[in-house]
Formats: structure tokens, C-alpha cells, sequence
């Protein structure tokens, strides 16, 4: 095709059409090209050029028919991006980009999954619709070219790739033509023998028995005629690829087959459609199981018609589709109907209705630009889709990080999870998944999922397991506990209780097992006095062999309620202070202040982040305080702390010289604050000679 032919036919539909920009990349295109061929031995050159006629029958704008003169020249020549840019602007740079990135992928399987979530890839990375048939047209082209590629291989491998990827997507945005045309090049390529002999059983067929269509088709309006029902009839030849997919369906021969034509017949309401059933079904038998009475119960999408085939003669069956005009007008206006019947074993879901839009938008937008607001791909625009390292597609909603990708693969592989690369780079675990992205998940056998993976993921499965296994561990844990404070309520009472014992209160407490009874005990939803009176009922859980209760006042921020926990006495931090955890299997949580040194041996443990409870107030705090050997120092040290409300728990004189006294002193404190005034309290003091925190037995 030559330039001014182009110009010339995109003139005929919009005469508004930018005639100096496709002149532009016209001669852009050819000069990047240069002197490449194409298989066939022609110049490169003439492949974009007839992908942007096939575009032109479509009756695409100016920029459309731009990108597809320009659409291989990234890839396969020295232009860039940039260039592009520059001469022919920010949109058809775009959408050339758009093109590019789309020739980059290719079916990595022949597995029906992953070529579903390949085409709602390849939707989901055309935010434009127009690069998507930019693609299609292109790939329409290659196939109508492809006998020229002499490596059988190579075409059988796009002809897959056709019919498994690109015919689908023309299907799914109603470009049946495209569709029907790639189905028959692929399969021709595909099941060479199948396609010849199919075709030569049509033709045979016809040459023996005339244009049979036509004198079936006016048969059935006479029929119908003479019943006093004026009906428009139509039929059509199904294409070789459909005829042999039945055959393959159904296991059949082609002459058992034999439903090679459908007539469609349209006639004035709802009751004639019934009517002209009727006449038909008693003309010739209907074919049993073929029966679909869409009016009565309308596809999902909305699509209304009655369905039948008849056995016509002998050796013939036909399909029939009867509707009033009103139902065909809906059919036709609505390509989601359309869509809906000729998708095989394809459901009507939520993506019709975008198609129908799409649709409608096509038929009636006035300008390229209303065009291009509404036929985003809305529907994708919330997903992502990334791929494994051996090229399955995985679809998450947008936001989705690595670790819901790994959930995504597999729950064993989300539990596992200890690390993930994404486009071969380590990444943070929190690190959300973009579009496109390859993302390998590294795995343990020793890793378990971690409660704070919680704070990030967001898909419900992820969520989920992360939950139910946080929620078995915590009951494995707190199991361990109860029963560790049970051997100390048991060893407190002076009769020896053996396990007739415990299964008795079990029962009392009304418990399911030794495990639930363990867990009340270790979440103190029993207390201990609950536990002796049901273990020995009279004793009344006698306050002296009551276990002291833990501090009330204080609470710890990040632990699950119930779970206990001891504030560690080696640093013995108070409120105020910075803390952590260490959970150790079977023992409660150990509090510590967040520059212990005893963290350093807590490696193997989990550790957890907390902080202090609203109103935590109260805990001991230990200092080692020097006075000077001198008369009353040791009544002004406690003077300090009776004048700062604080109360020594215990004093120890650890070590005595000459000049010195040496104190390991334990006090009760409100909180950090008061504590560090009692500490400037004792250093401005005369008698005191060195004041200062504890943090451990050793120091
Ligand atoms: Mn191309």
C-alpha cells in the first residue's frame, strides 16, 4: 500500500484526520526500516504499513494509525523512545511503548490456566484499548504471513500462541473477524491434515448440492410462510476450525457431524418464536439435548433466543436460532451478548458488562478522545499480575506485597517464606508487587509465617493463614505455660494430686481436655484459687497456697491479651523505658529494656515488639548507689527516696572499703520519670557519691 493510499482511506472516515502526522511516520518508519526484509523476501516496510490498513478497516484515528506504522521500529530498529517522542508526540510514543512491551511477552506453557491469565495480562498492560488492537492487528498480519517463515517450529510455536492467546482476545473484545481469521490460519498450521480435509468436504458438499444454504434457509421461510409467520431467515457455513473443534468435542467423524450450517431466523415478538419452534420441531425431529430456550431463561448477560438443531435429512443436521428483532437488535447492539454466545463453555461474568460498554463507546463516541477516556481497561485496573520464575502468571489485587504473592502460589510456600526477589533483587518482604514483576519467593523448611506479616499483606488469603497460625502457636505456647503454673499449683498444696485428680476438675471446670484447662490456667481465665478448689472442691482455694497475683497496673502493648508475661530481672525495666520481647516455647514472655545485655543470649528466641500499656505504672527498679563512709550518709540515701515517695523493696551492701560504701539497691518506681528524679535526687546529694541504673546481676 502506498502513502497516499493510507492517507486516503483513514480521509474517507475522518476527514478531520491529521494527514501530516501519518505522512510523518510513514517516512520515519520506512527509513528505520532501511533495507530489513521480511521472510517473505519483501521489504520489512510493508508490514506495518498493511497492519495499518487492517486498521484503517476498522476505522481508527490518526494516532492509531500512527503507532502502527511506527510499532516495530523500537524494537527492531535504531529509533528510541525518545525520538519518538519528539517528533510525533507524548500519546503515540506511548502507545508505541505500549506495542513493544506487549510483543515481549510470549506463551511460556500450553497450560490452559496460564494462557487465561496471559490474556488478562496482555488486557491488563494495554491501558489502551488501541494498542491492544494495534497488537492484533499485527499479529493478524504475522499470520496471514506466516507460510513465508521456512522453520516449522517457529510457525507452529505462533500458531499456538494464535489460537491459545490472541484469537481469545479478539474474541473477547468482539472483533470476530479477526478472531475467525486467526482460528483458521492457526489452525491450518496447527492440524494441516485436519484443515485440508475439512475443507475439501465443504467443497465437495457444495459442488454436489448447489448452494444448499440458500435453498435451506428460503425452505425454512416458506415454511414458516405458509404458517402465516413472515420471518427473515439467514444462514451461514461454520468455519473449519469450529467444525473440527465439534468433531474433537465430540468425538465424531465429519459425517457423523453433519451440523456444518446455522440459520438464524428472526420473526416479530416472543410468542411467534414459540410458534415457529413448533412448526419446525414437527417438520423435521429436533436433535435430542441441542434444545436451549434462552427466553425463558436469559444468559446471564441478558442474551435471549431460542436454540435448536434439527435433523434436516438424513445427513444433515442444522442449527437454529430463533428471536424476535427486538432480541436480535439486544444481540447485536450488545457485543456482550454476542460475545457471551460464541465464547464456547466461556461464562457471562462481570467483564461482559465492560465489554458492552467498550461496545457502545466504539459505536458512538464522537471523537478519538472520548474514545480514549472510556475504554481504559477499567476492569483490570485493580489488579496485577506478576510472574513465577518459571513464567506462571499470578494475579493479586493491587497493593498486594511478596509475601501475598508467595500465599498466592501456595500456602506451604507462604509459610515458608524467608525472603523474595523481585526482578532478581532482594526486597523487603513488604515490597508491593507491580505489574509485570518476576518475583521469586525464598524458602525455609525453618521458617514460620511471622505475626507482623499481618500489618502488610492484603489479600484475604495470606491473612488468613498467617492468622491460623499465629493462633496455633499462641495456644501451643500458652498450653506449655499452664501447665508449668500448674506443677506449681499442684506443688503448693500438700496432698499429692495424681491425674484422676486433674481429670476430675477438668470435668468440674466443665473443660474439654488437659490442653483447654492448661490454656484457662495460662491466660488466667482460671485463677489459681478456681483450679486448687476444683482439683480438691472444699479447700476454696485457700488464699495461702494462692499464687501472687501479677502486678495489676502494669500492661505491655504488641502481646496477645492473656498471654503472661514477666518483666526480666536483669535490666527490670519500668514504664517509660524502651522495650522487647523474647518469647521462649513454653515460658512467659521476657521483658526486657531494649539495650540489655542479656539480649544478646535471647538470639535463638522470638523477638517481639512491645511498648508500655495506657497507665502502666509501677515497677521495680534497681540501682547501684556508692556513699561516702561517713556518719548519716545512709540516712540521707534513704531520705531521698522516703522524699520521693519511693519504696526499697531491698538493700543489699555489696562491697565495703575505707572511704566507700557499695549499694545494689531494689526500689519501687511509678515509671521512668520518677525514676530518674530519685537517681538526680542521690547524685546531687553530698553524702552520694555515684548513682545509676542496674542492668544486670554481673555489673
Ligand atoms: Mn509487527
Amino acid at each position: 500500500m502506498r502513502q497516499y493510499e493510507l492517507v486516503e482511506r483513514v480521509k474517507t472516515y475522518d476527514p478531520d484526520a491529521d494527514e501530516a502526522l501519518i505522512n510523518r511516520a510513514y517516512v520515519f518508519s520506512m527509513q528505520a526500516h532501511g533495507s530489513q526484509k521480511r521472510a517473505s523476501g519483501d521489504p520489512y516496510f510493508s508490514h506495518p504499513i498493511e497492519v495499518a490498513g487492517i486498521l484503517t478497516d476498522l476505522h481508527l484515528d490518526d494516532e492509531t494509525i500512527a503507532t502502527a506504522i511506527l510499532h516495530d521500529t523500537i524494537e527492531d530498529t535504531v529509533a528510541t523512545q525518545e525520538q519518538i517522542e519528539k517528533i510525533f508526540g507524548t500519546s503515540v510514543a506511548r502507545m508505541v511503548d505500549g506495542v513493544t512491551k506487549l510483543s515481549k511477552i510470549e506463551a511460556q506453557t500450553e497450560n490452559e490456566r496460564a494462557a487465561e491469565n496471559l490474556r488478562k495480562f496482555l488486557l491488563a498492560m494495554s491501558d489502551d484499548i488501541r494498542v491492544l488492537l494495534v497488537k492484533l492487528a499485527d499479529r493478524l498480519h504475522n499470520m496471514r504471513t506466516l507460510h513465508h517463515i521456512p522453520n516449522p517450529d517457529k510457525r507452529r510455536r505462533i500458531a499456538r500462541e494464535t489460537m491459545e492467546i490472541y484469537a481469545p482476545l479478539a474474541e473477547r473484545i468482539g472483533m470476530y473477524e479477526f478472531m475467525k481469521e486467526m482460528q483458521t490460519l492457526a489452525f491450518q498450521q496447527l492440524e494441516p491434515d485436519a484443515y485440508e480435509s475439512i475443507v475439501k468436504r465443504l467443497e465437495q458438499l457444495k459442488a454436489g448440492g448447489g448452494d444448499q444454504i440458500a435453498r435451506i434457509g428460503s425452505g425454512i421461510r416458506m415454511l414458516l410462510g405458509r404458517a402465516g409467520i413472515p420471518a427473515e431467515v439467514s444462514g451461514r457455513e461454520k468455519h473449519p476450525y469450529s467444525i473440527w473443534r465439534k468433531m474433537a468435542e465430540r468425538h465424531i467423524s465429519f459425517e457423523q457431524l453433519s451440523d456444518i450450517m446455522a440459520f438464524r431466523v428472526i420473526v416479530a415478538d416472543t410468542a411467534e418464536c414459540y410458534r415457529a419452534l413448533g412448526i419446525i420441531h414437527q417438520k423435521w425431529p429436533m436433535v435430542p439435548g441441542r434444545f436451549k430456550d434462552y427466553i425463558s431463561t436469559p444468559k446471564r448477560n441478558g442474551y435471549r433466543s431460542l436454540h435448536t438443531a434439527v435433523i434436516h435429512s438424513e445427513k444433515m443436521r442444522i442449527e437454529i436460532q430463533l428471536r424476535s428483532a427486538e432480541m436480535h437488535a439486544e444481540a447485536e447492539h450488545g457485543l456482550a451478548a454476542h460475545w457471551a454466545y460464541k465464547s464456547r463453555g466461556a461464562k457471562p461474568d462481570h467483564q461482559v458488562s465492560w465489554i458492552r460498554d467498550l461496545v457502545e463507546i466504539l459505536d458512538h463516541a464522537d471523537t478519538p478522545e472520548e474514545v480514549l477516556e472510556h475504554t481504559r481497561m477499567a476492569m483490570y485496573q485493580d489488579r496485577i499480575f506478576a510472574f513465577t520464575p518459571t513464567g506462571e502468571l499470578i494475579q493479586l489485587p493491587k497493593g498486594a506485597t511478596a509475601v501475598d504473592f508467595a500465599y498466592a502460589v501456595h500456602t506451604d510456600v507462604g509459610d515458608q517464606t524467608v525472603g523474595a526477589k523481585i526482578n532478581g533483587r532482594v526486597v523487603p518482604l513488604r515490597t508491593q508487587i507491580q505489574n509485570g514483576d518476576q518475583v521469586q519467593i525464598l524458602r525455609s523448611k525453618a521458617q514460620e509465617p511471622e505475626p507482623n506479616w499481618l500489618n502488610f499483606v492484603t489479600t484475604g488469603k495470606a491473612k488468613a493463614a498467617i492468622r491460623r497460625f499465629v493462633r496455633h502457636k499462641e495456644r501451643e505456647e500458652s498450653i506449655a505455660l499452664g501447665r508449668k503454673f500448674y506443677d506449681e499449683i499442684v506443688g503448693r498444696v500438700p496432698a499429692r494430686l495424681g491425674p484422676d485428680a486433674c481429670a476430675a476438675a477438668i470435668k468440674r471446670l466443665n473443660l474439654a481436655d488437659t490442653d483447654a484447662l492448661m490454656e484457662a490456667i495460662a491466660t488466667r481465665r482460671l485463677s489459681d484459687a478456681q483450679v486448687m478448689e476444683a482439683l480438691m472442691p472444699g479447700s476454696g482455694g485457700d488464699e495461702a497456697i494462692a499464687r501472687p497475683a501479677q502486678r495489676e497496673p502494669i500492661s505491655i502493648r504488641g502481646l496477645t491479651p492473656g498471654v503472661a508475661f514477666a518483666l526480666a530481672a536483669c535490666c527490670s525495666p519500668v514504664p517509660g523505658d524502651r522495650i522487647v520481647g523474647l518469647r521462649n516455647p513454653g515460658s512467659a514472655v521476657e521483658v526486657h529494656t531494649i539495650d540489655c545485655p542479656a539480649l544478646a543470649d535471647g538470639v535463638d528466641a522470638d523477638w517481639v515488639d512491645l511498648s508500655w500499656g495506657d497507665g502502666s505504672d509501677g515497677a521495680a527498679a534497681r540501682l547501684q548507689v556508692i556513699i561516702k563512709n561517713e556518719v548519716g550518709a545512709l540516712g540521707v540515701m534513704a531520705g531521698i527516696f522516703g522524699a520521693q515517695r519511693a519504696n526499697i523493696v531491698n538493700l543489699t551492701l555489696v562491697h565495703r572499703d575505707g572511704s566507700f560504701h557499695t549499694f545494689h539497691i531494689t526500689v519501687e518506681v511509678h515509671d521512668l520519670h520518677h525514676l530518674m528524679r530519685i537517681l538526680a535526687a542521690l547524685r546531687a546529694a553530698d553524702a552520694v557519691s555515684y548513682a545509676e541504673r542496674l542492668s544486670s546481676p554481673s555489673r
